[in-house]
C-alpha cells in the first residue's frame, strides 16, 4: 500500500478538516516533542511516524523539540541517542529547538501572568496544597496566599529566580478555578525551585517551568499548528488551551492539541522510566541492548529503518491505548530482510560429517547465489572438502518417512553442493553421536549441467567446510519479559517476570565469505534466521546476533502449551 492509497487516519482527518475551514496549508507545522531523559522505544517510533509522516504528506516542516525542563533527569547523552535514532530511521527535521531555549521567554510571560493577577506565589509545603487539591466530585480549598499583591508576588518570583530560596519553598501557581472540575485547572504549579545544574543552561536557571506551561506555550513560540500527542494529555488540553489564552496573538497560528493512543507492545515494557530500571539494575548491558524495545536496541539487534516504519505504519494511529503483538514487529522485519538480505551458509550446533569417498586434502569452490529471488544481488563462491559441518538436529540414525534431513541409508543434497547419503555414524561413550560418515554421488552437484545434478532428493541441508569455516560467537535472543503485559499487574512489579533465558551465547561456523562482514551488515543464515554482525565484533573475531528466526517459532510454542 502506498503512502498516498491507504485511508486517512483520524488526525489526517481532522487537519483535512482544518484546511476545508480555510487554515493555510502553508501554515502547517509540527514537531516531535521527547523528553531527553531516556533513549527512544518502539513506542516513540509510533509518534515520529505519525508527525514526521505528516510533514511528508502535506510538505510541512517538523521541528525536533526537546522538552527539556526537568535537569534532575536529562542529560547530554540522551540528546545525541534520541537524534542519532530519528536520523537512522530517515527522518529530517526542520529545526532543533530545545523547550530551555525558551525559559527566558517563558519566565517573562510569568512576569506578565503575574501583573495580570492571573499567576501567584504559593509558599506551602507540597503536603498542604496537595490536601487542598479536592476530588474530582469536591471542590479543592483556596491557598491563603491566593490573593497576594501583584508587588508581593513579584518580588517572591524573582527571589526565587534569583536563588534566595531553598527547594519547595515556594512554587509559583496559575490562579485558575480551585472549583473547576477538572482538576489540573486548580491552581496548576507552573514553576519549583530546583538548584540543579541544567545539561545546556547550565546554573542560569534554579527555577524550571512545569510541563503543562512549557508545551503549549513552546508550540506557540514555533509555530507549531497540530500539536499531537498521547492519551494521558487529553484532559490537559484545557489547561494547555487557558496557558495559550493567556499569550496569543490573534495574527499568530494558534497551536491545537489533539491526542492519539499509546502503543504498547507485548512482551516488554515501553516507558523511559522502566527501561532506565532495566540498564541500572544490569539486567540488559545498556540502552542499545538487542533486547531493549529502544530503537537503538533494535538496530543493534539487525532490525531496519524500514521495517520499523512498516511497523508503524501498520499498526497506524488509534484512539484506544492498546497492546500489540511483538510478532507483527518481528514479521516486518523478516518481511523486509526477506528481500534484501543475502543468504548465508553457518552451523550453529555442528556434527561432523566426513565424505569418505571424497579425495583427502581436496577442496573445490561451488558457486552460491546471494538471493535466489533476486539475481541481481550476484553469488558468491563457498568451500567444499572432505570434512564439513551439518546440523545436529539434521541428523538421525533412523527416522519416519517425513523426516526430510538426513538419517543412516538415505540422501540429502548439501546446498550448493552435492547430494550425500549417510552410510553409517559414530558414537561417544554416553551414546551422542559424533560424526557421520557420508559417501557422495560424484556427479551430483548442482549446476554442473549433468542428470546427476537434477536429481531430486527430499532435503537439502546448509553446511560449511570444516577447514575454512570462521568461528564467531553468536548470541541468540529470546523475550525479555515471559508476561505479554509485564507492567499491567496490579501487586506484582514487572521486574517478576523477567525472563532468565533471554540470552544464550554458542559459537557458530559460518562459510568464510563472512570474514569481512562489517557492524550491521544482516544476513539470512540459510534455514535458520536472520543475523547481524554486532558492534562487540573484532578483527579477531565476530559477533552475531540472531535478529529473528525464519519463521514465528514463539506463536508455535504457546499453541503447544
Ligand atoms: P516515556 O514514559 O517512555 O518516557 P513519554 O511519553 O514520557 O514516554 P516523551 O519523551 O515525552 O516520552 O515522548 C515524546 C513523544 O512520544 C510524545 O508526544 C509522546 O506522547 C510520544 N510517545 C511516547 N510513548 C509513546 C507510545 N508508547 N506510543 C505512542 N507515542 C508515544
Ligand atoms: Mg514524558
Amino acid at each position: 500500500m502506498s503512502e498516498s492509497e491507504r485511508s486517512l487516519n483520524f488526525l489526517e482527518h481532522i487537519i483535512e478538516e482544518d484546511l476545508k475551514n480555510g487554515f493555510q496549508k502553508e501554515a502547517l507545522r509540527f514537531r516531535f516533542p521527547p523528553e531527553p531523559n531516556g533513549y527512544l522505544h518502539i513506542g516513540h517510533a509510533s509518534s515520529i511516524c505519525l508527525n514526521f509522516g505528516l510533514g511528508l504528506r502535506y510538505d510541512a516542516p517538523v521541528n525536533l523539540r526537546f522538552d527539556d525542563t526537568n535537569p534532575a533527569k536529562e542529560e547530554q547523552e540522551y540528546v545525541d541517542a534520541i537524534k542519532r535514532d530519528v536520523e537512522w530511521l530517515g527522518y529530517e527535521w526542520d529545526t532543533e529547538r530545545y523547550a530551555s531555549d525558551y525559559f527566558q521567554q517563558l519566565y517573562d510571560w510569568a512576569i506578565f501572568l503575574i501583573k495580570e493577577g492571573k499567576a501567584y506565589v504559593d509558599s506551602q509545603t507540597s503536603e498542604e496544597m496537595a490536601a487542598q487539591k479536592g476530588t474530582p466530585t469536591e471542590p479543592g480549598t483556596e491557598s491563603p496566599f491566593r490573593n497576594r499583591t501583584v508587588n508581593e508576588n513579584l518580588e517572591l518570583f524573582e527571589g526565587m529566580k534569583a536563588g534566595k530560596f531553598e527547594e519547595g519553598k515556594h512554587v509559583l501557581r496559575a490562579k485558575i478555578d480551585m472549583k473547576s472540575s477538572n482538576m489540573l485547572m486548580r491552581d496548576p504549579i507552573m514553576y519549583r525551585v530546583l538548584h540543579k545544574a541544567h545539561h545546556r543552561t547550565n546554573t542560569d536557571w534554579c527555577i524550571y517551568p512545569m510541563y503543562d506551561w512549557t508545551h503549549g506555550e513552546s508550540d506557540y513560540i514555533e509555530q507549531v499548528s497540530h500539536s499531537l500527542c498521547t492519551l494521558e494529555f487529553a484532559m490537559h488540553r484545557e489547561l494547555y488551551d487557558w496557558f495559550l489564552d493567556q499569550v496569543v496573538d490573534s495574527n499568530k497560528v494558534r497551536p491545537k492539541q489533539r491526542e492519539f493512543a499509546r502503543r504498547n507492545l507485548s512482551h516488554t515494557v515501553v516507558s523511559k522510566r522502566k527501561l532506565l530500571r532495566l540498564v541500572e539494575q544490569g539486567v540488559v548491558n545498556g540502552w542499545d541492548d538487542p533486547r531493549m524495545p529502544t530503537i537503538s536496541g533494535l538496530r543493534r539487534r539487525g532490525y531496519t529503518p524500514e521495517a520499523i516504519r512498516g511497523f508503524a505504519d501498520t499498526i497506524g494511529i488509534a484512539k484506544r491505548d492498546n497492546l500489540i503483538d511483538v510478532s507483527l514487529l518481528e514479521f516486518q522485519v523478516r518481511d523486509h530482510l526477506n528481500k534484501v538480505a543475502p543468504r548465508v551458509m553457518a552451523v550453529l550446533d555442528p556434527l561432523k560429517v566426513v565424505i569418505t569417498n571424497y579425495p583427502e586434502g581436496e577442496e573445490e569452490w561451488l558457486e552460491a547465489e546471494n538471493n535466489p529471488s533476486d539475481a541481481s544481488a550476484g553469488s558468491r563462491m563457498v568451500p567444499f572438502s572432505k570434512e564439513l559441518y551439518i546440523e545436529k538436529a539434521d541428523f538421525k540414525e533412523e527416522a519416519n518417512r517425513k523426516f526430510f534431513r538426513l538419517k543412516l541409508g538415505g540422501e540429502v543434497r548439501l546446498k550448493n553442493g552435492y547430494i550425500i547419503k549417510a552410510e553409517s555414524c559414530t558414537k561417544d561413550a554416553d551414546g551422542n553421536i559424533i560424526e557421520v560418515q557420508c559417501s557422495y554421488d560424484t556427479k551430483s552437484k548442482s549446476g554442473s549441467g549433468t542428470e546427476e545434478s537434477l536429481r531430486k532428493v527430499k532435503g537439502t541441508l546448509h553446511w560449511v567446510s570444516i577447514e575454512h569455516a570462521i568461528e564467531a560467537e553468536v548470541r541468540l535472543y529470546d523475550r525479555l519479559f515471559t508476561d505479554e503485559s509485564p507492567d499491567t499487574h496490579k501487586d506484582k512489579d514487572f521486574m517478576e517476570f523477567i525472563n532468565p533465558d533471554s540470552l544464550e551465547i554458542i559459537t557458530g561456523y559460518l562459510e568464510p565469505s563472512l570474514k569481512d562482514a562489517k557492524v550491521e551488515d544482516r544476513f539470512q543464515f540459510q534455514r535458520l534466521g536472520y543475523f547481524c554482525v554486532d558492534p562487540d565484533s573484532s578483527s579477531e573475531k565476530l559477533v552475531f546476533n540472531r535478529t529473528v528466526g525464519l519463521r514465528d517459532s514463539w506463536a508455535k510454542i504457546q499453541q503447544k502449551d
